[in-house]
C-alpha cells in the first residue's frame, strides 16, 4: 500500500459498530521505531517490550486473549522496520475479528483494550491528512515532489528546458545581449509552462498544498508565474539548490514549514471556537455543549487532544438511534435501545460523527481548557438564524 491508502469508510463503518460485550477488543497503533533507537537491538523484541510496557499501563487486560496479544507480537515482529508506517490491529478473538493496516502518519505506540476499538487517532489523521506537492525550480527545470504524511514521493522527471541549451552555453564569453535576452525569456517561458503545468495538477485535485523550493534570486521571477489560486495554497518558499538536493533533504525541509503551518492553523481554529463558544457564536466548548450540538446537527468539527485527558469523561452511545448521554446510562431514552458507554469521550463523539459530515480533529499541540477537553466547530446554531450568528 502506498501512503495514500486509507482505510476504507465501510471499515471505518465496521469498525465503529463492532462491540464486545466482553470487553475483549484490542486496539494496537505500533509506529516502527525510528532507526537510531533501533541500534544493535532486534525490532520485534523491541516490539514485544513496547507491547508489554503498553500492557502494564492498562486495568483490565485480563480479558484479552493471550492469543490475540501473541498474535499482534508476531505481526508486528514481521514489519522490519515498515519504511516507519505504523501498523494498526483492531482484534478480538471471542468473536474471531481481526484487521490490521499499514498506514502512514504518526501514531507512536498505543494499545488500549475495551468493548469498542479506539478509532479516534486513526479516523482523524486520514481526515486531515494533506497532500503537499513540492516544486524545485531552477531555470532550465523543476523537479517537483509529493509530500503525504510524511512519505515523499519524486514524480516522473517533468518540465526540462527543451532543446538550444547546448547552442547558447557554447557560445562561452562572448555572450551578447541578444543571447541573455532570449535565456531570460527561455526562463520566462518555463516558469510559465511550469506555473500551468502546477496549476492543472491543482485543478485536478493532485496535491492540496505547495511548497517551492529555489535560489533566493529566482523567487521573484518564479512567484510571477504563480497563478493565485497556487498562490493561496503556498505553505512556504524555501531556498535550496534544486539540482543537488536530495529527496531526504527535501523532505526535511518542507516538513518543518509544514509542521510550522499546521501548528498555526490548529492554534487559530482553538481561539476561535474557544472565542465562538464564549461569545455564543458558532463553537461549542465542554462535553456538554458538544453533545447538545451534535444532536442539532449544528457541527462542522469535532475537537479534541491527542491524549487521554478526556479518558475519565464517558459516554454512552445508543447502539440504535446514536443518542448520546454524558455519563452512563443504559437505556436510550429516545428508543429504549441498550446504550455502550464509552470510557473515552470522543469514541462515542466520533461515532455518531460518523456518516455526517463532520471532521474529527486530534489537536497535536493546541490547548483547549483542561477541564473543557472537547470541543466543536458549529456551522449554524439551531435556535438562531445564520446570519445572526455569523454576524457574532
Ligand atoms: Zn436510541
Amino acid at each position: 500500500m502506498g501512503p495514500g491508502s486509507e482505510v476504507s469508510a465501510e471499515d471505518f463503518s465496521e469498525l465503529a459498530r463492532f462491540w464486545s460485550k466482553e470487553g475483549d477488543a484490542v486496539s494496537i497503533y505500533f509506529q516502527a521505531p525510528a532507526p537510531s533507537e533501533m541500534a544493535h537491538r532486534d525490532e520485534p523484541i523491541l516490539a514485544k517490550e513496547k507491547i508489554q510496557q503498553q500492557l502494564s499501563k492498562l486495568q483490565g487486560v485480563g480479558s484479552a486473549d493471550r492469543a490475540d496479544l501473541q498474535r499482534v507480537v508476531e505481526t508486528i515482529a514481521q514489519m522490519k522496520g515498515n519504511h516507519r508506517r505504523t501498523k494498526v490491529i483492531f482484534a478480538c478473538a471471542g468473536k474471531k475479528f481481526w484487521r490490521a493496516y499499514d498506514v502512514a502518519g504518526d501514531f507512536g505506540v498505543r494499545m488500549e483494550v475495551g468493548h469498542g476499538f479506539a478509532l479516534a487517532p486513526l479516523l482523524a489523521q486520514q481526515q486531515t491528512r494533506r497532500r503537499y506537492s513540492i516544486a524545485l525550480v531552477d531555470r532550465h527545470q523543476a523537479r517537483l515532489f509529493l509530500l503525504e504524511a510524511k512519505q515523499i514521493v519524486e514524480q516522473v522527471p517533468v518540465l526540462e528546458a527543451e532543446e538550444g541549451e547546448e547552442k547558447l552555453r557554447t557560445t562561452g564569453a562572448r555572450k551578447s545581449v541578444h543571447i541573455e535576452r532570449k535565456k531570460e525569456e527561455r526562463a520566462r517561458q518555463h516558469f510559465a509552462y511550469l506555473g500551468d503545468a502546477l496549476l492543472h495538477f491543482r485543478e485536478h485535485g493532485d496535491f492540496d498544498r505547495l511548497l517551492v523550493g529555489c535560489r533566493d534570486e529566482l523567487w521573484p521571477e518564479i512567484e510571477a508565474a504563480l497563478h493565485s489560486e497556487l498562490k493561496r495554497i503556498l505553505v512556504a518558499r524555501f531556498a535550496i539548490d534544486p539540482g543537488l538536493a536530495t529527496q531526504e533533504e527535501v523532505a526535511a525541509k518542507a516538513q518543518e514549514f509544514i509542521d510550522e503551518r499546521e501548528r498555526k492553523e490548529e492554534q487559530d481554529l482553538v481561539e476561535k471556537v474557544a472565542g465562538a463558544a464564549a461569545s455564543d457564536g458558532l463553537g461549542a466548548l465542554g462535553l456538554r455543549a458538544v453533545i447538545d450540538s451534535l444532536e442539532k446537527h449544528e457541527v462542522r468539527a469535532l475537537l479534541f487532544p491527542d491524549s487521554h485527558d478526556s479518558r475519565n469523561r464517558t459516554v454512552s452511545l445508543c447502539s440504535n438511534c446514536e443518542h448520546l448521554r454524558e455519563g452512563e446510562v443504559r437505556n436510550c431514552d429516545l428508543c429504549g435501545h441498550l446504550m455502550h458507554l464509552f470510557p473515552c469521550a470522543e469514541e462515542a463523539l466520533l461515532r455518531h460523527a460518523l456518516g455526517r459530515s463532520i471532521d474529527v480533529r486530534m489537536l497535536r499541540s493546541a490547548k483547549l481548557p483542561p477541564d473543557q477537553p472537547i470541543a466543536a466547530w458549529l456551522r449554524f446554531r439551531a435556535d438562531r438564524n445564520t446570519a445572526e450568528a455569523l454576524a457574532s
